[in-house]
């Protein structure tokens, strides 16, 4: 997105700094000075846009940094195989452009749902024609990291194995996670007991929302979860094909830019048979008192 970085992007303060004479206030909203911060991130026509192309943005809003702003969008395009619409942003962020442009000067102003559609079509078009069989290898090598037995994360990633005890969909059921470092040793591990949830995918999405929290709190910065549940998995990175799973998906994609790195992993069960032990002694021993240690 060069055009972002020159700050190439005509608007009345750009052309101001370049002693043309022009109302600095922003034509969409008549609220504040048209930047090109504002344009894109904090106008109420931006905020519409980005909300609806169901852009992740930080607790307390984007702020009027166009740098930090853009640097949040670039690690969240980084991370694409997380925010699956990600590799599509600059389409988004295009429209968005191409809205205003079509407003003050074609007096043209058409439903938002429409231009994000085309802009994620545009964008997603974009992409098939440009990936690179070197960028479909990558992505599937998280499938290959399978190990029979628990395999340690890198040096500074602290690996974290989830599972959801789901039996019925009426019943309780146990959750349980344990946070390991490099060497393998356990640096906290904890285990709760959830109300019922209508099926195990459901379960095990509950469950990683809860440990994605814990080491929130915990302050870790660099974490990887692993959960032995494909389907789990595969809504956490595609959630555009897990519609029904959406309301989970999206808090796990929140509780994501909480961390400096975040990846999600597919482990065999073998190789989650500690946490599965933990977990099932929920319901098996009616340990419905959360601890963590
Ligand atoms: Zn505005």
């Amino acid at each position: 997105m060069v055009f972002l970085d020159y700050g190439a992007l005509a608007v009345s303060d750009r052309l101001r700094t370049r002693a043309i004479n022009v109302d600095s206030t922003c034509n969409l909203c008549r609220q504040n000075a048209e930047t090109i911060c504002h344009v894109l991130f904090n106008c109420m026509v931006a905020q519409d846009l980005l909300s609806l192309a169901n852009i992740p943005s930080p607790p307390s809003g984007f702020g009027v940094s166009l740098e930090d702003n853009m640097d949040l969008i670039f690690k969240l395009m980084e991370y694409s195989t997380v925010h699956p619409y990600a590799k599509w942003y600059h389409g988004i962020f295009w429209n968005i452009w191409k809205n205003r442009n079509a407003v003050l000067y074609a007096h043209k102003q058409e439903a938002h749902s429409l231009i994000i559609q085309r802009a994620l079509e545009d964008a997603r078009t974009w992409h098939e024609v440009n990936k690179s069989s070197t960028q479909e290898g990558r992505n599937m090598s998280r499938l290959n990291l399978m190990c029979n037995k628990w395999c340690p994360p890198s040096i500074g990633t602290v690996e974290c194995n989830v599972h959801a005890n789901w039996r019925k969909e009426l019943w309780h059921h146990g959750g349980g996670w344990i946070a390991r470092d490099h060497l393998g040793s356990v640096l906290f591990h904890a285990i709760d007991a959830f109300t019922s949830s209508p099926d195990r995918l459901i379960a095990e999405l509950r469950c990683i929302i809860w440990s994605l929290q814990s080491l929130k709190d915990l302050h870790l910065s660099k974490v990887s979860i692993a959960s032995d549940m494909i389907g789990a998995i595969d809504a956490i990175t595609k959630p555009v094909e897990w519609p029904r799973y959406r309301v989970f998906t999206s808090q796990i994609a929140q509780l994501w830019l909480s961390f400096e790195s975040c990846e999600f992993e597919l482990e065999k069960s073998s190789a989650n048979s500690i946490v599965r032990d933990i977990s099932s002694s929920v319901t098996r021993y009616g340990l419905f008192q959360f601890y963590m240690a």
